[in-house]
């Protein structure tokens, strides 16, 4: 990064006509009230001064260079703790907070409150990630965020996947803008996956291929109902535990969904990838998929223009009707869910009306 970076503005840096900031994501091990804890935290640094004082803080008892996601054996407060006495500027989130494992209120090794998991430095927790199986209107239901941003980002393990979920800031393209932004709301809108797409929104068994909807009543104790063993509950589940309001927002139109009190709306759609795989029934990484795929992005510079702005003339030009018609499905929020459960991916697919007799194959 030191080699291909240029400094361009207060801590943030181009490269490839893209702008980055440095960051990263890490994973807290360790026990706390009796219980193994971990936690994924995302932490944004101001420089690089700041990202080699942080590692020499990390490093002494850990092994940073690993993984790309490094284990730090010490404890969620703790890392807050290292990485703002590196540089108080830095930001850390608690990341894709709702995952059962590695979330911060995950059901598995989570904690109830931001001040259980961070004690005294709660208040110094500006922002969370939703992660892929909640979105900013289940979010909306907890009190422990309110107060706090509510932010969605890539988690990328490909480079096929960057961007997959993403924030949109008003700030200007500075590190202390982007910091204040989280408090002081300068965030124009989120765009999500459905949470049913992310591979933990129900409760479940993925060995036993057994999925249950907390909203139809879970199973007594949490036990699956075939082998009698652990059941994964799910985000929904658990969010519903924390929860102190019921589901509420609106839909204006235009794809957007919003906060009847005026916090940052988000769009939920489905990378265009899976719906050319849908439209032209082959794998996602397919040659297939590529062919249209470049062209595409190419034409409407970039993903998110072809997913959210691009008129239906001009994609069925370049793409096709069947295209065209999956991507305006999505837009407007005509899509068949199909929950994800324990670590199995969700599928959420356009429901297009119009069909001709070869299509209608593939809607039942
Ligand atoms: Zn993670
Ligand atoms: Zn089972």
């Amino acid at each position: 990064m030191r080699s291909h970076l240029v400094e361009d503005g207060e801590g943030v840096f181009s490269a490839f006509g893209a702008r980055f900031v440095l960051a990263t994501e890490v994973s807290c091990v360790w026990r706390q009230d009796g219980k193994g804890r971990r936690v994924h935290l995302l932490i944004w640094a101001p420089g690089f001064g700041a990202v080699d004082r942080m590692n020499r803080r990390f490093g002494r008892a850990q092994n940073l260079s690993s993984d790309g996601r490094p284990m730090l054996k010490m404890s969620a407060r703790d890392a807050v703790f290292a990485a703002l006495d590196a540089d108080e500027r830095c930001v850390v989130i608690p990341a894709h907070v709702w995952t059962p494992w590695y979330g911060m209120y995950g059901s598995k090794s989570g904690f109830d409150s931001m001040e259980e998991c961070f004690s005294d430095l709660a208040p110094l927790i500006t922002a969370i990630e939703t992660g892929l199986s909640s979105d900013p209107a289940m979010n909306w239901r907890v009190r422990d965020i309110d107060s706090r941003a509510i932010l969605s980002f890539s988690d990328a393990h490909s480079t096929r996947t960057m961007g997959r979920e993403l924030t949109v800031f008003s700030a200007p393209a500075n590190f202390s803008s982007l910091a204040n932004a989280l408090r002081n709301g300068g965030i124009l809108e989120t765009v999500e996956f459905h949470p049913e797409h992310g591979k933990y929104h129900l409760d479940g068994h993925r060995k036993c291929g057994v999925r249950i909807d907390p909203r139809d009543g879970g199973p007594p104790e949490n036990r699956c109902p075939v082998c009698k063993g652990g059941l994964t509950v799910g985000v929904l589940s658990r969010l519903s535990e924390l929860a102190s309001r019921p589901l509420f927002y609106t839909q204006p139109g235009r794809g957007l969904v919003t906060h009847p009190d005026g916090r940052p709306p988000f769009r939920s759609l489905v990378p265009l990838r899976d719906l050319l795989s849908f439209s032209l029934s082959v794998g996602p990484a397919s040659k297939k998929v590529d062919r249209l795929y470049e062209p595409l992005v190419n034409e409407f510079a970039g993903e998110l223009n072809v997913l959210v702005y691009a008129p239906p003339d001009d994609l069925e030009r370049v793409a096709s009707s069947r295209v065209a018609e999956a991507i305006i499905a999505v837009r407007e929020g005509r899509v068949e869910v199909d929950a994800g459960y324990d670590g199995v991916y969700g599928s959420v697919t356009p429901r297009i009306e119009r069909l001709d007799a070869g299509q209608a194959m593939m809607f039942p």
